[in-house]
């Protein structure tokens, strides 16, 4: 299958679902990975640029550890807007990436880049075999199946499934931490995390280890199976 894991800044797929991606690679299914924005406030030292070129970098490099290839839509960073010309781009990624399985945001999250990410996702899996609507890439004729993973702490979020990514949690480790520049803007405000020994990345594998206890393995990360018509399967495809 091909796996399409799509996140609305550079290290949210690896904060959130890199356990189950490196499994998927461990299959032999061909993982994308792709974020709507480019990060491009994600630096109080460098220009807006610079900043985003530094995190695509880091997302590219990320994803070379379980053979995915990287995509970025380069939206402003908090900036990012509905529009006709976003749900264009979002089909032509799904249709390039011919995706069996979507992955991304919850629809409810604290971040309304990844609440306006999972909307378009959620609303254009339905339209990918569509051909009267023109993108770059050919339509594709299958409607991916849709998951969510959970949002930043998890709050209201009740998972449907859980995947085992005991075996991946190095492979997580060590995609987070192509993050540099994320990292270091994490000390520098401390605001965002529970206390001054975290980072999203330390907090991401207290998530994995709550869940790995809720699902009686040692790490876990949990989804929930979208509930609009089209997106659903019997069964699970996930790993
Ligand atoms: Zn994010």
């Amino acid at each position: 299958m091909n796996i399409l894991a799509i996140g609305a800044h550079p290290d949210d797929v690896e904060v959130y679902a890199a356990g189950t991606l490196a499994k998927y690679n461990s299959l032999g299914h061909k993982v994308f990975i792709a974020t709507a924005t480019n990060g491009n406030i994600g630096s109080a030292t460098l220009s807006m640029e610079e900043i985003a070129r530094v995190r695509k970098e880091e997302a590219r490099r990320s994803a070379a550890h379980i053979n995915a290839e990287y995509i970025c839509l380069d939206y402003d960073d908090e900036m990012f807007f509905e529009s006709r010309e976003a749900r264009l781009a979002f089909i032509n990624l799904v249709r390039y990436c011919k995706a069996d399985v979507i992955l991304t945001h919850n629809l409810t999250d604290y971040n309304p880049d990844h609440e306006l990410t999972a909307k378009i996702v959620r609303d254009i899996t339905v339209m990918i075999p569509i051909a009267k609507l023109k993108t770059e890439s050919k339509p594709h004729d299958v409607i991916p199946a849709l998951y969510h993973w959970e949002p930043l702490h998890s709050h209201g979020f009740l998972p449907t499934h859980y995947v085992d990514i005991t075996d991946f949690i190095e492979v997580k480790k060590k995609m987070c931490s192509e993050h540099v520049s994320q990292i270091a803007w994490m000390e520098d405000n401390k605001q965002f995390v529970a206390d001054e020994n975290e980072d999203f990345f330390s907090e991401s594998l207290i998530t994995s280890r709550f869940r790995g206890i809720q699902s009686r393995v040692r790490y876990a990360e949990a989804f929930r199976l979208a509930d609009n018509a089209y997106a659903v399967r019997a069964g699970s495809l996930l790993p």
